[in-house]
């Protein structure tokens, strides 16, 4: 079997030296398929360890002799041993390779022959060897390339790992050739072992770099939506600013024009004989449209002062359900066969205001029900829902929701429906303060409030409050509410405005009563030393002395006097003002008055003189 010319593959190898690592390994396990047995015979000759041992000796004392060049014999090079193991067919070949790596002992090099009736031929043998071990190395034996073996063998999957021997072979080039595959293959599975190494430790890194990512992800998230909850409450803040300083302004000619217009309302009876029956009707007419906008304009200032005020109540421990309950018993909703009420509600506790929660939660509830109002005529046999229920808590808040299958809110006004008179309902319907208020009083409670909505489905609305934490400030104790007693004796009345409109407007409400008027501290202050008065009211805000300097003057004059003082205030946002009438026990009326809440005032004064004396 001795071949002049060498192969190919031998001719790659040839001037390699034979590595040291391989020396190192244990015999590499080799497996030869061939249906001649003589073929075995020839590679057990060429591969196997001691016949290898024998011809280096042969040539060691040929060399010696003088026969043979000492630098030619490779067999010399007692590198690699081998294990040979034989099959005749490649079924048989499949079986063992597939059992070898079994048994964690892969072989690592298979000659193959080309040609091995009846079965498979080695094309194919290679092709499902290759398939079921990734590493090994396949020789293909053959005496001649027939004309479709090139294809064939450029088909192959595993074609890298694949050479093809020429028949007949030299038993230093098989050996050669077996050295080289195996370092081969002991280097592609050393890498292999380390790229499995470095992907781990890449994936490792890759799973750490991932979830500081998604933290990072998360912290910017957070960070865009605290920023924007402050930008929308400091625009709120603003605007706050800007309406109670409109209202200021606006309270003071309301207050006359809603007392002069409930006046005339009361005289009108009387004057009824002097006029015709038209200007009469007229008349009543024009009365009755005065007092129908005078009282929107009211209910607008209130809500404006409410959606600017910082509430000074105390906060306290709110179970949701009770909350949510009330606010159900109050709330004006769509009938309940109209709709499927669902809620999800149970102990859970917050730290607010537990009256500003509940008329949060009214403003919610209503809002809602109004939506799917406008839609439950279109969406015929659909059922409205209306949820209220709980969020998963987190950061020491728990979230309460309430949501509706309305028709939601479109995109490019999601952001304004907090904003004050924002509205998208009829003159008469909406007034657009609702969701102001709301988001002022959540948000003076330490809490958030948010809407998401998917225009077409639906809206829902979250309020955020703090859960319960240490026990809240023990509240001072709320002085007993007196009671309530009418009298029918007139009383004494001493009215302190700069505003000469208020004053006539009290003094005609207040006309049962000997109401004296003055527009100064200094004034007032002179008469009540001559003069005992039942009710003083007061204006706190006046040029020169203001309500609080008469209230601590009047005190040192005439002690007791200062109890009778109730205070008019224009909902003043003056901090010094605030803190004062915290401090003091002195009822006090908020512009835009009432007739009856002033004339009640002064009746119940005059109720608890009755019962002193
Ligand atoms: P108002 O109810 O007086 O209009 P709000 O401040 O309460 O004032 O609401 C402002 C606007 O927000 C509403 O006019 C409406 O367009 C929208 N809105 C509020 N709640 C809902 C809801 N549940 N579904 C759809 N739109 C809503």
């Amino acid at each position: 079997m001795t071949d002049p010319a060498p192969s190919r593959a031998l001719e790659l190898v040839a001037d390699r030296a034979e590595p040291a690592a391989l020396a190192s390994e244990a015999a590499f396990r080799v497996l030869v398929v061939d249906d001649n047995p003589a073929i075995h015979d020839d590679f057990n000759q060429s591969l196997s360890d001691e016949q290898t041992r024998c011809r280096a000796l042969d040539e060691l004392t040929l060399s010696v002799l003088g026969d043979l060049p000492v630098s030619a014999p490779v067999s010399a090079t007692l590198g690699p041993t081998f294990e040979l193991d034989f099959a005749m067919q490649g079924k048989e070949a499949l079986a063992r390779v597939t059992a070898a790596r079994k048994a964690d002992a892969p072989y690592a090099l298979v000659f193959m022959d080309i040609r091995m009736p009846p079965g498979w031929d080695g094309m194919e043998s290679t092709e499902r060897i290759t398939a079921v071990d990734p590493d090994v190395h396949v020789v293909l034996c053959t005496a001649h390339i027939n004309g479709t073996a090139p294809q064939r063998l450029a088909a192959l999957p595993a074609r890298d790992r694949v050479l093809i021997l020429k028949k007949p072979f030299d038993m230093l080039e098989v050996r050669q050739m077996a050295s080289v595959l195996c370092e081969k293959w002991v280097l592609s599975r050393r890498d292999k072992a380390r790229m499995a190494e470095l992907e781990h430790s890449v994936s490792e890194q890759q799973g750490e770099l991932a979830a500081t990512n998604a933290h990072l992800r998360k912290e910017i998230a957070e960070r865009a939506l605290a920023e924007s909850q402050l930008r929308k409450a400091q625009r709120l803040e603003g605007l706050g600013r800007l309406a109670a300083g409109l209202c200021h302004e606006i309270n003071n000619p309301l207050s006359f024009i809603v007392g002069n217009a409930e006046i005339l309302s009361e005289d009108l009876p009387e004057m009824a004989s002097y006029l015709p029956q038209g200007l009469r009707d007229e008349l009543a007419e024009s009365l009755a449209a005065i007092d129908h906008g005078a009282n929107r304009i009211t209910k607008i200032v209130r809500n404006i002062k409410l959606f600017a005020r910082q509430s000074e109540a105390p906060m306290e421990v709110i179970t949701l359900r009770d909350a949510v309950d009330s606010a159900l018993t109050m709330a004006r909703l769509l009938q309940r066969e109209q709709l499927e009420l669902v809620v999800e509600v149970g102990e859970e506790q917050v730290v607010g205001r537990r009256l500003e929660l509940e008329q949060v939660l009214i403003n919610l509830l209503e809002n809602a029900s109004h939506a799917m109002a406008g839609v439950r005529a279109s969406r015929g046999a659909h059922p409205l829902r209306l949820e209220i229920g709980i969020d998963a808590s987190e950061d020491c808040m728990i979230g309460l929701y309430v949501s509706d299958t309305g028709p939601g809110i479109e995109h490019a006004v999601i952001d304004n429906v907090f904003d004050p008179f924002f509205t998208t309902k009829a003159v008469d319907q909406g007034t657009g303060l609702g969701l102001s208020i709301c988001h002022s009083l959540i948000h003076g409670m330490g809490g958030t409030i948010d809407v998401q909505s998917t225009p077409g489905e639906g809206a829902r609305f979250t309020v955020k409050l703090p859960t319960v934490g240490p026990p809240p400030e023990e509240s001072a104790e709320a002085a007993p509410e007196p009671l309530f007693r009418r009298s029918a004796t007139s009383g004494k009345v001493l009215v302190i405005d700069d505003e000469p409109f208020i004053l006539r407007t009290i003094e005609r409400s207040l006309r049962r009563h000997v109401v004296t008027c003055v527009s100064n501290v200094q004034d007032a202050l002179g008469l009540c030393t001559r003069e005992e008065f039942d009710v003083i009211f007061c204006d706190i805000m006046m040029p020169g002395a203001s309500g609080c300097d008469f209230h601590r003057i009047l005190a040192e004059l005439v002690p007791g006097a200062e109890e009778r003082i109730v205070f008019i205030t224009g909902g003043t946002r003056v901090d010094s003002v605030r803190r004062f009438l915290e401090k003091v026990p002195n009822k006090c009326v908020e512009k835009p008055f009432e007739t009856n809440e002033l004339r009640a005032l002064v009746d119940e004064r005059l109720g608890l003189r009755a019962e002193h004396t």
